[in-house]
């Protein structure tokens, strides 16, 4: 009696990516999937205790599917939340063999839980295991698993009481072959769980940017566009520096002219008038493979080019900070935000 889970998709030009592995090999089938309940279910914290601990609060269950090289995938199992198993020398912990994903799932104010276009990150997902060279399967197997751990656990970790809240849904997939050796690893895991997560929308202000100066989080040719783990780390420290002089994301630029990519973990958007007059919502392209194709972005480009048709044009394409700071002495600038799954759309508050 699995309670229904709404996966609001997102129409027309979803990559198809479901071919491409070879179909010999056994599949990731989520109808093949294991349920091994847990025996003592956790007390569901408030959200604001949950969000304060030192440590991800995740739900009672996750799901876990293994995949060895010439087998494929084994049935996924649904399992209590828990430590995982790895040597030493999983391919993981040196080479940073890891991809993820970022969602979430929302209470209704009509009682509903719902997924945003799942369709997307499942493609994403499979994108980014393919740049790493972790194993491929089939997205709509992958949405499948996401909606079942939904459905086991959302309906008592995110009450009806709690309508406009969400969870935050990590899948993730490591390369955990124990053999020391920078090569591609002929076994995988991949898992999902769901924990608590603050709402970042709701910074007082805005976000206060820095741009990254001499600082690079991806480059033409990179990895950028994919959600890798090595993505990520190597960031912490410029962030870190960032939050030490009263910032709180940084702004990465890019190239001799300081092409403006993204913030943080955010695409960037900015909006400002041309100098005829004309209103422009600028971010940055995607053609380049620098940024990550986000989900929000996405959203956020479709709806203002068929809500505001007549009003904005839409462009991505390259754009610097020297634009930026001309348009703003010249008083054309008219805002700028950022957009992602954690921070939904947050405002710009500075520039520095
Ligand atoms: C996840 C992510 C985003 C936002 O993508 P959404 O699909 O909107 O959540 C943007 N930039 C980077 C670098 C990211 O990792």
């Amino acid at each position: 009696m699995a309670p229904s889970v709404e996966a609001v998709q997102a129409a027309g030009n979803v990559p198809a990516t479901s071919s491409g592995f070879p179909t010999t090999l056994t599949p990731l089938d989520a109808s093949r999937l294991v349920h091994t309940y847990t025996q003592s279910p956790r007390p569901v914290p408030e959200e604001a205790t949950a969000n304060a601990s030192d440590e991800s609060t995740c739900t009672d269950h996750m799901i876990c599917a293994t995949w060895k090289s010439g087998q494929g995938w084994s049935p996924p199992e649904l399992k209590p939340y828990g430590p995982l198993e790895l040597m030493p020398t999983a391919s993981c912990l040196h080479y940073a063999t890891e991809c993820f994903e970022g969602m979430k799932v929302y209470r209704g104010y009509d009682g509903k839980l719902r997924v945003f276009r799942p369709n997307l990150n499942t493609a994403r997902f499979l994108l980014s295991a393919q740049r790493i060279s972790l194993p491929s399967f089939d997205p709509d197997e992958f949405e499948k698993l996401i909606l079942k751990l939904i459905a086991v656990d959302g309906p008592r970790w995110l009450p009806k009481e709690r309508a406009g809240s969400f969870l935050y849904i990590r899948p993730a997939m490591i390369g955990t072959q124990a053999h020391i050796g920078a090569r591609g690893s002929n076994q995988a895991l991949l898992f999902i769980v769901m924990s608590f997560m603050p709402q970042m929308h709701l910074m007082p202000g805005g976000m206060r940017l820095v741009t990254s100066e001499d600082k690079v989080r991806a480059w033409a040719g990179g990895f950028g566009y994919a959600k890798i783990g090595a993505n990520y780390g190597p960031t912490v420290v410029v962030l870190k520096e960032a939050l030490e002089r009263g910032y709180n994301q940084v702004l990465w630029l890019y190239g001799p002219d300081g092409e403006c990519t993204e913030a943080g973990g955010s695409n960037f958007f900015v909006v400002w008038k041309r100098r005829n007059g004309q209103t422009e919502i600028i971010t940055a392209p995607l053609d380049d493979k620098i940024i990550l194709n986000g989900v929000t972005r996405r959203s956020c480009i479709e709806l203002a080019k068929k809500r505001l048709e007549h009003d904005v044009v839409v462009s991505e394409r390259k754009f610097t900070i020297q634009e930026v700071m001309e348009a703003a002495s010249e008083g054309r600038l008219v805002e700028s935000f950022s957009t992602g799954t954690a921070v939904s759309l947050l405002p710009t508050q500075l520039i520095g």
